[in-house]
């Protein structure tokens, strides 16, 4: 991560270093080209001025010296010459004994260059390159006969400095990606510091640290964002190895209370009761129930490790919860004769919906057998399966128990949470029912919860999505 992010940040400085670079050596080495044909424009008027004028009282009617001079000063060749690329200027010798001096280029060919120049143009003057210079040229009169009037500018000199500018230009692009590259290099430690922070600390926490805090001081928005989620994570994790390790607890709790009772029963049998039939039979039947507890237990167990690894698919198919949700009743009605039960149903007929069928049925036997489990004295239970509207019939089990508070609420879905208070009766459940129903609920998608108040009851509810062709 670290060497990436320093490669591709060095990677992108390099690109926009060369691309300024180059671009601005271009526009640079331009714009010097353009100041230097401007000047030359500039010094060719003035000196054109000079020469077709007359010459300052200082230089003593000495036009040459004059010419010289401006030559010098302006730091550019001049010339005139006549019609036919004669040199009129400067004459030579210009002192005595010194040699005529090789001119730089042919003034016969560059005469008629000149002149082809002026005669395409509409001023006076022109500016060309030619013979590696810059030329002004101008048609003037000098000692009242036709002259032109050539003033050049070397370009190697031009090239010579721009060239120079270039190299600086490349210079400093070098020094700025040097500098890029080390600037990168710092930033791409800063930026993976809280990750490298964050891989050390998961790696703590997969090796079961669950104090481990994710939040660091210097984060930026997405690195607290990210340390948030971590965080949360850790808390889950935390709440599932806690839970986890309480549900073996419970369940080993659970499955050694009835194999005691069971062993101390059938020792029972043996020992004193073998010869009594009735007492034989009670603890007999002692044995028995012991025995069923365990294996619903058992099933239970297995069924929620079950549907949470996800390795039990649903089998989905239309199911007429109307029916279903009586039938289900059906397994209850033994509890009105035996022990004073009275189930209030308000059942609609022919509400279908899409689903697991055996699934649902074990949500709708947890959720009654609750109900009965802890409804009040009054042993009343109220079900009921109405459309709540034209998509959805909602079915719920009220009960008039000693409902469940608000900090309990969110728990009581949680696998093995019991709730800690006494219950009226002896509660057979195993603790698990609640996750079941929640386990299958959210593999269907269906929308369901609780409402309690305390001291009155709770109802537990399952929107069902309605099957619309069967509606
Ligand atoms: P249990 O086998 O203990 O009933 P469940 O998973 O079915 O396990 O329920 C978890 C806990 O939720 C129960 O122990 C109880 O505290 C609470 N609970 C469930 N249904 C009701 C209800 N109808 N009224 C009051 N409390 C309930």
């Amino acid at each position: 991560m670290f060497f990436l992010l320093w490669a591709v940040f060095s990677a992108l400085s390099l690109l926009i270093v060369l691309f300024f670079g180059f671009s601005q050596r271009a526009t640079l080495t331009q714009a010097y080209k353009s100041e230097a044909i401007r000047e030359l424009r500039h010094k060719g008027a003035q000196i054109e001025r000079a020469v077709t004028s007359d010459v300052p009282p200082e230089f003593d009617g000495n036009k040459s010296m004059y010419l010289r001079i401006l030559s010098t000063s302006y730091d550019v060749d001049i010339f005139i010459l006549s019609e036919n690329g004669t040199v009129l200027f400067p004459q030579f010798p210009q002192m005595e004994g010194e040699e005529t001096p090789e001119l730089p280029f042919d003034f016969q060919e560059e005469i008629i260059l000149l002149k082809a120049k002026l005669s395409e143009s509409d001023t006076n003057s022109v500016l060309y390159e030619s013979n590696e210079e810059y030329v002004y040229g101008s048609k003037i009169k000098q000692f009242g006969e036709d002259a032109y009037l050539y003033v050049g500018k070397s370009l190697t000199l031009v090239r010579a400095t721009s060239e120079e500018m270039g190299s600086r230009m490349v210079l400093m692009a070098v020094f700025i990606f040097i500098l890029a590259f080390a600037v990168s290099f710092a930033v791409s430690g800063w930026l993976t510091k809280p990750l490298t922070e964050m891989t050390q600390k998961a790696q703590r926490l997969a090796q079961g640290d669950f104090s481990v805090d994710f939040r660091g001081s210097d984060y930026g928005r997405e690195m607290v964002e990210l340390a948030d989620t971590l965080n949360h994570a850790r808390d889950e994790l935390s709440k599932t190895d806690k839970m986890q390790k309480e549900l073996i607890a419970n369940v080993s709790h659970d499955f050694k209370t009835p194999l005691t009772m069971i062993k101390a029963y059938a020792s029972m049998i043996l020992e004193i009761s073998g010869e009594n039939r009735e007492k034989r039979e009670k603890h007999a039947q002692v044995i028995v129930d012991e025995a069923d507890r365990l294996t619903s237990l058992v099933t239970d167990v297995l069924e929620i490790s079950k549907i949470r690894s996800g390795l039990e698919e649903l089998k989905f198919s239309d199911v007429d919860m109307s029916s279903y949700t009586q039938e289900i009743l059906d397994k209850f009605e033994y509890l009105k004769e035996t022990q004073g039960y009275r189930f209030e149903t308000e059942i609609e007929e022919g509400l279908f919906t899409l689903g697991d069928e055996v699934k649902l049925g074990q949500v709708l036997y947890n959720l009654i057998g609750n109900a009965v489990n802890y409804t009040g004295e009054d042993k009343r239970v109220f079900i009921s399966l109405k459309k709540t509207s034209d998509t959805v019939f909602r079915f719920a089990v009220r009960d008039t128990g000693a409902g469940i508070s608000q900090e309990e609420l969110p728990e009581i879905w949680d696998r093995y949470y019991r709730s800690a208070k006494a219950h009226k009766r002896p509660v057979k459940g195993t603790g698990l029912g609640l996750s079941i129903v929640k386990t299958v609920l959210e593999r269907h998608g269906f929308v369901f919860g609780v409402q309690s108040e305390e001291g009155k009851g709770s109802t537990f509810y399952i929107d069902f999505p309605l099957l619309e062709e069967k509606a």
